[in-house]
């Protein structure tokens, strides 16, 4: 592992080069909350975040709604994909984002892959940050998404009048060696990063799992018939706030639109989440989910069981976005599991 240090003094250049000569996507304050968006200086950016609203994976690898492809029908039937991606940096992505991205990476690559997704991905350099601070609803200690090996170019760790920076790839040495000043870390510095991590990830448990993330798949295998999906999904809104906010719900729908001279049309694909009432309704006006218990137990299901097979690993990451958003309070996977444990006990 290669470890380089900038001093604070010199990070605003670093990034006004880099703004300089990308375009830079990071995290940004707005009323109270953090938000990824465009940094256009050095202000802009914010590294001391604890958890931003939206996740990167969604904000700019998974958009709300894109074409696909678009097509005539007259004279003869063309369709043209596309493809659209421009080189960016995302500054400020913290491990379990990272991890995020990086299921997201075989899932989409997996199979048949996804060009759209793939491309974006292409583009993007990833700085990633160290967290400082934890919100009351993280857990990602407990989901072992507190350090990542790969998926970022550069990562980022706040000792106090510098950043430890560890490399990634090749382009992120060059991006640090052409844009900023640092030197290599001494084995102080190097020990000052494990204890500022290891400080992290202990405020990160003060809440969490009652026991290990491996009995998770096994636990949800036992737990078709539990009680509990009733009781929690009883206060569901079937607003899918829980899937829009997740880095590892990627569902989605897609559908033709075709404009009124009916030669001219898009393929466009859009979010969707299984929490809504219809994300399982067929054209025969079929639900095969119909009960709000039944899409209450799929997400769970889904991340910790079937995914789960797919990633050999739960596709939760812990970043708490879904406990925090929910209105009803009921979406929260770490007092879901820990019931489900109780439960059997
Ligand atoms: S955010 Fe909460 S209320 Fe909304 S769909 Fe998810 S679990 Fe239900
Ligand atoms: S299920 Fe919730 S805690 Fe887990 S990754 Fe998704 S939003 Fe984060």
């Amino acid at each position: 592992m290669e470890l380089q240090v900038i001093e604070k003094s010199d990070h605003d250049l670093f990034v006004q080069n880099l703004i300089n000569n990308y375009q830079v996507e990071g995290v940004k304050r707005k009323n109270g909350s953090f938000i990824y968006g465009p940094i256009k200086s050095p202000e802009d950016l914010c590294l001391d975040f604890d958890c931003t609203k939206t996740s990167p994976t969604k904000m700019y690898f998974l958009p709300p709604e894109e074409t696909l492809l678009r097509f005539t029908t007259a004279p003869s039937f063309e369709a043209t994909q596309v493809i659209e991606s421009n080189p960016f940096i995302i500054f400020g992505v913290h491990p379990y984002d990272i991890k995020a991205i990086n299921q997201m990476d075989q899932i989409f690559a997996d199979g048949l892959p996804d060009p759209h997704y793939l491309k974006r991905r292409e583009a993007a350099l990833i700085i990633g940050v160290d967290p400082t601070k934890v919100t009351p609803r993280s857990f990602w200690a407990d989901m072992e998404a507190d350090a990542v090996s790969k998926g970022f170019d550069l990562l980022f760790t706040d000792i106090g009048i510098r950043f430890v920076v560890e490399i990634g790839t090749e382009k992120g040495r060059d991006l640090l060696s052409q844009y900023g000043t640092a030197r290599p870390a001494t084995k102080d510095e190097a020990r000052e990063r494990l204890n500022i991590r290891s400080q992290v990830v202990h405020l990160c448990r003060q809440r969490g799992l009652t026991f290990p993330k491996r009995e998770i798949p096994n636990l949800l295998e036992r737990s078709t018939e539990t009680l509990l999906w009733e009781e929690k999904a009883s206060k569901c809104l079937n607003c899918g706030t829980c899937n829009l906010v997740c880095p590892t719900c990627y569902c989605f729908d897609i559908r033709d639109d075709m404009e009124l001279d009916f030669v001219h049309g898009e393929r466009i694909r859009r979010w969707d989440g299984c929490l809504l009432q219809d994300f399982a309704k067929v054209a025969t006006g079929e639900n095969f989910r119909e009960t709000r218990a039944a899409r209450y137990r799929h997400r769970f299901h889904r991340k910790g069981l079937y995914l789960f097979r797919v990633l050999d690993d739960v596709a939760c990451v812990g970043c708490g976005r879904c406990a925090s958003a929910c209105l009803a309070d009921i979406a929260d996977p770490v007092d879901v599991f820990n019931r489900l444990k109780e439960g059997e006990q």
